[in-house]
């Protein structure tokens, strides 16, 4: 049976490919074997040696929402990349995108064509496959309020599969996919929205964007969910702690949820951050806030 290494040896699979240029962050070692995967056949082959020689296995979509560690990743790392990113907008008003396609790419493709619903993902830098998995949403719609159904490749076993929306577990960005389902296609309804008025809805979500963000800077977004109810922003800032920063990171001034990076800074200096953001939070207010970025590898805890 074909392994990872024979993969690695035959030059299907890259080795030691440096992850922190593919994340928003800037942060992040080496894999140990990673592949660019333009068409499902690619990654089904891989999935199959994956079999032979399991390893740990990283779906990488544009890294917004990813905080690596500088140890890099020791496993098998797949991002779907330029051979999966077509958008096609169909006559029936549905909307299929490939796993690579970006969020904003997919908003814009939708407006042009003259269907709306999607507006929402302009402002969010990630791919359709990290919209997915994490349900990713703003300015009151999210992912699954649109999604029909998701291609899904289980790389366990190697299969592909139709999953409907209901079949995801979606919920505040949250799914019930595993870290070794890889999402290759979506499949999305749209309504008609003439184009001026779509354009016009994004041009909004931009410049509330600008305003309220702090774009232009090394983040991933928000760093914690939401409590039911409230802001984590809210809560971070009523706790006095903007500005606040460990080593290279500090809390937004702008945005309390941003938490930015900052030239020299480590992913460690950041997990320590939200640490000691989340322990003041609790101590302050009896809310223990729940990361939403994900930490991928080995970090120090320290307290
Ligand atoms: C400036 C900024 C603003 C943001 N605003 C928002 C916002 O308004 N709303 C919001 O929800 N998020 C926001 N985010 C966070 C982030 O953009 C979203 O979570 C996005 O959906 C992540 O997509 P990604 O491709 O970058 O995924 P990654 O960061 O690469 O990965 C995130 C998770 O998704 C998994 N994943 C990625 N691709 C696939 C795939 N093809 N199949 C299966 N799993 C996959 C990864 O394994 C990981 O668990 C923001 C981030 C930034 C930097």
């Amino acid at each position: 049976m074909t392994t990872l290494a024979d993969l690695a040896g035959a030059g299907v699979l890259a080795g030691e490919v440096m992850l922190a240029p593919l994340t928003t962050y800037r942060f992040g070692g080496p894999a140990r074997y990673y592949l660019e995967a333009h068409h499902e056949e690619e990654i089904l082959e891989v999935a199959a040696a994956l079999a032979a020689e399991p390893v740990p296995v990283l779906v990488l979509g544009r890294g917004s929402n990813l905080v690596v560690s500088p140890q890099g990743f020791p496993g098998l790392v797949i991002r779907p990349a330029q051979g999966m990113a077509g958008v096609a907008v169909r006559g029936d008003g549905l909307v299929a995108a490939g796993a690579a396609a970006s969020q904003p790419a997919v908003a814009r493709r939708c407006a042009a064509a003259g269907r709306g619903g999607l507006e929402f993902m302009v402002g969010i830098p990630g791919s359709v496959g990290g919209a997915v998995r994490m349900n990713a949403g703003g300015h009151g719609s999210d992912t699954a309020s649109w999604l029909v159904s998701a291609r899904v490749i289980d790389l366990l076993r190697a299969v592909v599969t139709e999953r409907p929306v209901g079949a995801l577990g979606l919920a505040y960005r949250h799914s019930d996919l595993a870290d070794t389902d890889l999402v290759v296609a979506a499949t999305f309804h749209t309504l008609a929205r003439p184009r001026r008025e779509g354009e016009a809805i994004m041009r909004e979500i931009v410049r509330w964007r600008k305003q309220n963000q702090p774009g232009g800077t090394l983040n991933a977004g928000s760093v914690f969910k939401n409590p039911p109810g409230d802001a984590a922003g809210r809560i971070i800032d009523q706790a006095g702690l903007k500005g606040f920063r460990v080593g290279g990171v500090a809390v937004s001034e702008k945005h309390a949820n941003f938490f930015v990076a900052e030239a020299g800074a480590s992913a460690q200096d950041l997990f320590d951050l939200v640490a000691e953001v989340r322990r003041r939070v609790r101590d302050r207010t009896g809310i223990d806030l729940e990361p939403e970025v994900r930490f991928v590898g080995p970090f120090e805890e320290r307290r």
